[in-house]
């Protein structure tokens, strides 16, 4: 068939040179993972080590890291271009990098000191090593603000208990920024801190979650804190302001699952109108079926319409402009269009659309996470709607 949509659409879109770099990592995510993707959820297994040296080398954990600490100096539309690229083929394997980037790396280039970026940020940058992101909790998931691991402060040193649940790349992580309650009467959204801790620390325990359904290739782990000592260095941003670290990186963060969203959207774009081409029922394709054609043109709306706004967006995070709510705005967007037209396209292309081999089930249940993750999106409706009601916003909820 002809070239794949996504291209088409995003070569207008940006720079030439940006252009190639999406085009290098299509390519190498055609050439290289795609056979091999199936293989590898069927077995059950976490994303072969080989591939994540593969994406350090052609330098993807560096994108939006400036060259003075090792990165390739881009910018947010590099990494949301690397989303697309990747997550066509998996979205599994894209939000490896994609949450190394965004929630990991990205946090200690925006608040770390001089010294912890000088520390941590070359071999972040070359993903030779990660860090996860401890926001999530088994008894605090979007009412994030107040957090149940604590942090208690004892002479110069805290020390830290409690656990983090749902962070991805886990697995892969030498640290964990964890977000922990350091003091109990300050305002809200200013009583607690961040801290950069190490795994193998004495007191940290890792466990992969067990029966998950979505993401089969990404690493997602739950961290407790048994008494865990942390210094004054290891504090992330300002003491008491970890939760704005926290919604900040979030802000790049929601970029990234939208691009997912949309790699997946291309993914099911291009199968679908293929597959309604080639498949004859009543003595012709059905993709002659106006009904048919519905799903192939609405999936093609709405990912022109939304890599648009998503391109925009990616130079607002660059240039410091973008609002939490144009962020949240669009990750809803693109995870509730594209999960809702997954499940046209499958209906449209039929039983083989159950299959595994077909690809569209497996992005179907990935797209699942892209309305919860970073965000449940009905919790993030109400940061969405806040600026349109401002009359009635402190009683939101
Ligand atoms: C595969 C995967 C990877 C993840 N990776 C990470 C990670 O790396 N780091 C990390 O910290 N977290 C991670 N998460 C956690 C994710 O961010 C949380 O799942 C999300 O924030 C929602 O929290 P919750 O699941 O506890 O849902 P809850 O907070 O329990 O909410 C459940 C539902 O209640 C409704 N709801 C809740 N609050 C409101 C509200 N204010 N208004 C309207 N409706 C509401 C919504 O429908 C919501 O979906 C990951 C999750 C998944 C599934």
């Amino acid at each position: 068939m002809n070239q794949r949509r996504l291209d088409q659409l995003l070569e207008p879109l940006v720079e030439e040179e940006r252009f190639a770099l999406y085009q290098g990592l299509a390519r190498f995510a055609d050439e290289e993972l795609a056979d091999k993707i199936l293989g590898w959820e069927r077995s059950h297994q976490l994303l072969p080590h080989d591939v994540i040296e593969q994406l350090g080398s052609m330098g993807v954990f560096g994108l939006p890291i400036a060259e003075q600490y090792g990165g390739q100096g881009g910018g947010m539309t590099d990494l949301l271009l690397a989303g697309l690229a990747l997550s066509y083929q998996s979205p599994s394997i894209a939000i490896t990098p994609g949450a190394a980037v965004s929630l990991g790396a990205n946090p200690v280039l925006k608040f770390g000191t001089d010294e912890q970026k000088e520390k941590y940020l070359p071999e972040l940058s070359a993903g030779e090593r990660m860090f996860c992101f401890g926001l999530s909790e088994p008894g605090r998931g979007s009412d994030a603000a107040n957090p149940q691991v604590v942090a208690t402060r004892e002479g110069d040193h805290f020390i830290l208990r409690g656990e983090k649940c749902w962070s991805t790349n886990a697995a892969w992580s030498s640290h964990i920024v964890v977000h922990a309650l350091t003091d109990p009467s300050g305002r809200n959204g200013h009583r607690s801190t961040c801290f950069i801790i190490p795994i193998d620390r004495e007191g940290v325990h890792y466990q992969e979650m067990e029966g998950k359904t979505v993401w089969p290739l990404s690493s997602t782990g739950s961290i407790t804190f048994d008494g865990v000592v942390a210094t004054e260095a290891e504090v992330l941003g300002d003491l008491n302001e970890g939760f704005r670290v926290m919604v900040t990186t979030l802000n790049g963060g929601r970029l990234f699952v939208a691009s997912m969203a949309l790699g997946s959207l291309a993914f099911a774009l291009d199968k679908t109108r293929t597959y309604v081409q080639q498949r004859d029922q009543f003595g012709g394709p059905i993709g002659r079926f106006q009904r048919v054609q519905d799903v192939v043109l609405e999936m093609d709306l709405a990912l022109e319409r939304n890599l648009t706004w998503l391109m925009h967006l990616a130079r607002c995070h660059d240039d410091g402009s973008i609002k939490r709510e144009q962020a949240a705005k669009v990750k809803i967007d693109c995870s509730r269009v594209a999960s809702r037209l997954l499940m046209d396209a499958m209906e449209v292309c039929g039983g083989v659309a159950s299959l595994d081999e077909f690809g569209l089930a497996r992005h179907s249940a990935d797209l699942f996470v892209t309305r919860v993750g970073e965000g449940s999106n009905r919790a993030l409706m109400t940061q969405a709607v806040r600026p349109l009601l401002p009359d009635i916003a402190d009683q939101l909820q």
